[in-house]
């Protein structure tokens, strides 16, 4: 199924809080699925893959979005200990609060699996399925070099490069969120250098993470820094010639602060990256408002969870390919790592449209 039927499905099959699915399950038992929010679709994606694969298996899943909300997603989950769940898919909202419903997940001896997002200060927790996100960090930097003609996409330096000075602005993720830090660091892994040495010039001062980080990774919370940071610091005629985004809402927010302050598409529009390959941002890159996004295939991401379920629930080892880098604060959780890719213009038909993530009708349309 494409990214897109995904989504219909998602309109046609959900309502309120979320599904119980209770429908196309077999006889494997219940296992309850946590996702953070439906406002962003990379969410609805995973649930509904992780969801379908599942029941494939032969599963009844009890899916359930929290609308960022912290309290909901304690009580979605206390409520599928309750209804007597064998395993538990975690992508937490806030990742250090749920040590008591995990707590009580352990006393039931429920597994605990953590989705794309490392649930930490609780020893509850088994396993971990995500992508390498320290890399994720580095090939959004390595993007925004790429389009300021520095580097090829793999980082790789351009002979005969500009020599600057490039002015930018770093916006990080949420700081509840394990993963906002490996991104950030990541992305200041090979931006610092640069930095360092002059040819990118931060013009606000604001390089550290706290002072980048963007609440629940909201768009409306970017938009309005993005504004402030043009007013305070780019009133004198200087361009801001590059903006590194950790997530595509993030990236739409920059993008309207900076067509409110009068930037227009072409030359002087900065280089601003990404991560999720959203329809509406490919439809940005498309657009040549946006340059770059990362592209995470949730449909793989599923796929390790589920085998991690899977495998768990029948006695065995989960495969693993990391033991060393995701300290929750209690322990290493062991953990498989999926690779990301760099989308810009030129490749959006070969990773999003030939995977089969997206149609080109749906990027066109
Ligand atoms: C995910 C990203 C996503 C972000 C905002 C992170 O934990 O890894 O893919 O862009 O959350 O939803």
């Amino acid at each position: 199924m494409t990214a897109g039927a995904m989504l219909a499905l998602a309109a046609c099959s959900s309502g309120g809080g979320g599904d119980t699915g209770g429908d196309g399950g077999g006889d494997g038992g219940l296992i309850g699925v946590a996702m953070p929010t439906k406002s962003s679709e990379r969410w609805i994606q995973d649930g509904n893959a992780v969801k379908e694969q599942l029941e494939e298996q032969g599963f009844t899943v009890d899916l359930q979005y929290a609308e960022d909300d912290i309290p909901t997603q304690v009580s979605q989950i206390e409520n599928m200990i309750t209804k007597g769940a064998e395993a538990l898919i975690i992508a937490s909202i806030d990742g250090t609060t749920l040590s008591q419903v995990l707590q009580d997940a352990a006393d039931a001896d429920i597994p605990v699996i953590a989705y794309d997002r490392l649930i930490r200060d609780s020893e509850n927790v088994d396993y971990y399925a995500s992508f390498d996100n320290f890399k994720v960090g580095q090939q959004q930097a390595w993007s925004v070099l790429n389009g300021l003609g520095l580097a090829e996409l793999d980082g790789t330096p351009i002979d005969g490069a500009p020599a600057g000075p490039f002015n930018i602005e770093l916006f990080a993720g949420s700081l509840d969120d394990n993963n906002a830090f490996f991104f950030f660091d990541g992305a200041m892994d090979v931006l610092q250098p640069l930095i360092d040495d002059g040819t990118l010039v931060v013009k606000s001062g604001q390089t550290s993470i706290e002072q980048v980080a963007t609440l629940r990774w909201d768009g409306e919370t970017a938009q309005s820094r993005m504004e402030d940071l043009l007013t305070a610091n780019y009133s004198d005629g200087s361009q801001v010639n590059a903006v590194l985004s950790p997530y595509d809402g993030i990236s739409r927010g920059i993008i309207s602060a900076l067509e409110g302050a009068g930037y227009t598409v072409g030359a002087e529009w900065p280089i601003i990256s990404g991560q999720d390959a959203e329809l509406d941002s490919v439809k940005a890159i498309n657009a040549g408002e946006q340059y770059a996004t990362i592209f995470k295939d949730t449909r793989k991401l599923a796929e390790v969870a589920v085998a991690m379920a899977t495998a768990l629930l029948n006695g065995e080892e989960p495969e693993v390919n990391n033991t060393t880098d995701y300290d929750n604060g209690v322990k290493v959780v062991p953990s498989y790592l999926l690779e990301s890719q760099i989308v810009v213009k030129d490749n959006i038909t070969e990773v999003l449209v030939d995977s089969g993530y997206w149609t080109e009708a749906e990027i066109s349309g």
